[in-house]
């Protein structure tokens, strides 16, 4: 089953509540924007490939925002099945109803529909966008034996993070060629400077500095440091800091405790945090 936290819809500027939605902030690093809304128009699927943390769900509901789409997003996990995405027959009191499952809804609705970490779901659940994402953007559903025609405006949208778990998990090539992919990284520094200054509203200087601690500690990643900080993690540290953190003691609790266990790397990253913040 796909229980709420693993979808999540967010509403277009001109749905429910008009001109209600606010702009997603979103710092473009080079001409996504532009591709994607070029996919959009052509009914072109995209996969975003990227480290974890560094923009791609905040790009998509910018794009979601920008194109005046509703987005339906999915978190993709190992157990989700063809059924969550598609939908299935619920027993009632009545009898038996059918409830369309969030890529149905999406196909429907003319959504965009995001899914996220799509390497975690099964081989046979990923299978079932492949008719989405040709020219007959259909959607069979089987159950009910109805071929849904994709309504205008949807599009489908997939993101993974190719360094993790590489050798276990990878799309198969007749999946990854059906979609226009777009490589993410995190934001050049001065790019990231803003970003984190402007999500967590910390002085510049205090964002340089930690920018400039976030690479020196990616550059750990060649002395065995699996996961590097991510963008996302810089903000929770400036945070933790607007809100009367001392910076150093917030850099030690949300970007070094939750990136490794080892005692000799998290030392080795303490040291890196005192030799930025002097
Ligand atoms: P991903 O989906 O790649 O794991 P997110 O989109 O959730 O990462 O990004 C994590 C956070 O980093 C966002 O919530 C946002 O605060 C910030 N961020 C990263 N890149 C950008 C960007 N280019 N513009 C605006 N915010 C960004």
């Amino acid at each position: 089953m796909v229980d709420a936290a693993t979808i999540s819809q967010q509403q277009p500027a001109g749905g429910v509540q008009p001109d209600a939605a606010p702009e997603p902030y979103y710092l473009p690093g080079a001409d996504e924007v532009e591709v994607f809304t070029q996919c959009h128009a052509q009914g072109l699927a995209v996969m975003l490939k990227g480290p974890t943390g560094c923009g791609k769900t905040r790009f998509v509901e910018h794009m979601a925002w920008r194109l005046q789409r509703p987005l339906i997003t999915i978190s993709c996990h190992d157990d989700l099945s063809a059924s969550d995405l598609i939908g299935r027959f619920l027993i009632t009191h009545d009898g038996t109803v059918w409830q369309d499952g969030p890529l149905t809804r999406a196909v429907r609705e003319g959504a965009l529909c995001y899914l996220d970490e799509v390497v975690e779901a099964r081989q046979d659940t990923v299978v079932v966008l492949h008719p989405l994402t040709d020219h007959r953007r259909q959607l069979p559903i089987d159950k009910t034996g109805e071929m849904l025609q994709a309504a205008p405006g949807f599009g489908l949208v997939v993101s993974y993070n190719p360094g993790y778990q590489r050798m276990l998990k990878d799309l198969k090539p007749s999946t990854r060629q059906r979609f226009v992919a777009l490589d993410f990284d995190f934001p050049a520094p001065e790019a990231e400077a803003r970003i984190v200054a402007r999500e967590s509203g910390i002085a510049e200087p205090d964002a340089r500095a930690l920018v400039q601690l976030a690479q020196r500690l990616r550059a750990l990643h060649d002395r065995g440091l699996a996961e590097v900080p991510s963008t996302r993690l810089l903000v929770a540290a400036a945070q933790l800091a607007v809100r009367g953190v001392e910076l150093r003691r917030a850099c030690v609790h949300a970007i070094v405790a939750p990136l490794s266990d080892d005692a000799a790397l998290a030392a080795a990253m303490r040291d890196l945090v005192d030799a930025t913040f002097v």
